[in-house]
């Protein structure tokens, strides 16, 4: 999967929301997803940012996104909702969900996990993928069966599968996004809606840097290396791996 070469078409005419587009995985996975056809819906908390992933876009010549400018950690269901609305009545369509916006805490010991940082965490990291999904399940749900599937990524971490001393709040959270996945993969089973959940591997983007500000960069890899896996998930060579958990 990781050496996946995705046809030029593979997601022409596909609807895809991407969490987290305006830096690192989530910008180079909209500059892949456009390459390939989509249209897309990108969220993040910076409409500075969004703009310039727009500019990104136009200068590589590929349809406008739709752009959501939204601080998830300030976002209530009820916001998720109406956004899920909204979306329904512009597209009418949604193939794939890319739940990729983290939030990494300052690394430090358990007994100095802070109450603030602690929910902070838990409502980037999960009770947000949580109410996102659930909002925009419907419409996932009448793709999938009126099209060719749909598909939900989960971003999970290498400590999100195995605890780690001192990542605190946010290796709590992608165990719980694990489980997220796997419950919904179950029940999900037969739907056309399949659900997974992607671990990057150490990537070189903001969240890297912060977390290992003294390593070499270079030595790396860049988002753009990623790429395959997520296409794969996104689109139809994946259609039947469900409930998995996958590492790049
Ligand atoms: P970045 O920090 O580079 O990008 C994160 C994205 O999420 C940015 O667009 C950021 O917006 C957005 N975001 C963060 N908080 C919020 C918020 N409250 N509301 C809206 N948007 C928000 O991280 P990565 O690209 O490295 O990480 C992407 C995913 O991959 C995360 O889930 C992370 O946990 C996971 N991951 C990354 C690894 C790595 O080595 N890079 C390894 C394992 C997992 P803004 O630009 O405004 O900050």
């Amino acid at each position: 999967m990781q050496d996946y070469q995705a046809p030029r078409d593979l997601l022409a005419g596909k609807v895809i929301f991407i969490t987290g587009a305006s830096d690192g995985l989530g910008r180079a996975a909209a500059l892949s997803y456009a390459a390939h056809g989509a249209r897309l819906i990108l969220l993040g908390r910076s409409q500075k940012k969004l703009a310039a992933v727009q500019a990104q876009l136009s200068a590589a010549g590929y349809a406008p996104a739709t752009l959501i400018c939204q601080d998830l950690a300030q976002a209530e269901p009820a916001v998720l909702r109406a956004m899920a609305t909204q979306l329904t009545a512009q597209f009418g369509r949604l193939d794939g969900l890319l739940l990729n916006a983290g939030y990494l805490a300052p690394l430090t010991p358990f007994a100095h996990i802070s109450p603030a940082e602690w929910q902070t965490s838990w409502q980037v990291n999960v009770s947000v993928n949580l109410f996102l999904t659930q909002a925009l399940l419907p419409l996932l749900e009448s793709t999938a069966s009126a099209h060719d599937g749909a598909s939900i990524i989960f971003t999970s971490s290498s400590v999100g599968r195995r605890g780690r001393a001192y990542w605190g709040s946010y290796a709590v959270a992608k165990f719980a996004l694990e489980g997220m996945m796997q419950v919904l993969a179950d029940e999900l089973a037969g739907s056309g809606v399949r659900v997974n959940s992607l671990n990057p591997g150490a990537t070189r983007t903001p969240m890297r840097a912060a977390a290992y500000p003294a390593e070499d960069a270079t030595q790396i890899a860049a988002p753009e290396a990623r790429m395959p896996l997520y296409l794969y998930l996104m689109g139809e060579a994946s259609r039947h791996c469900h409930g998995q958990a996958l590492c790049a």
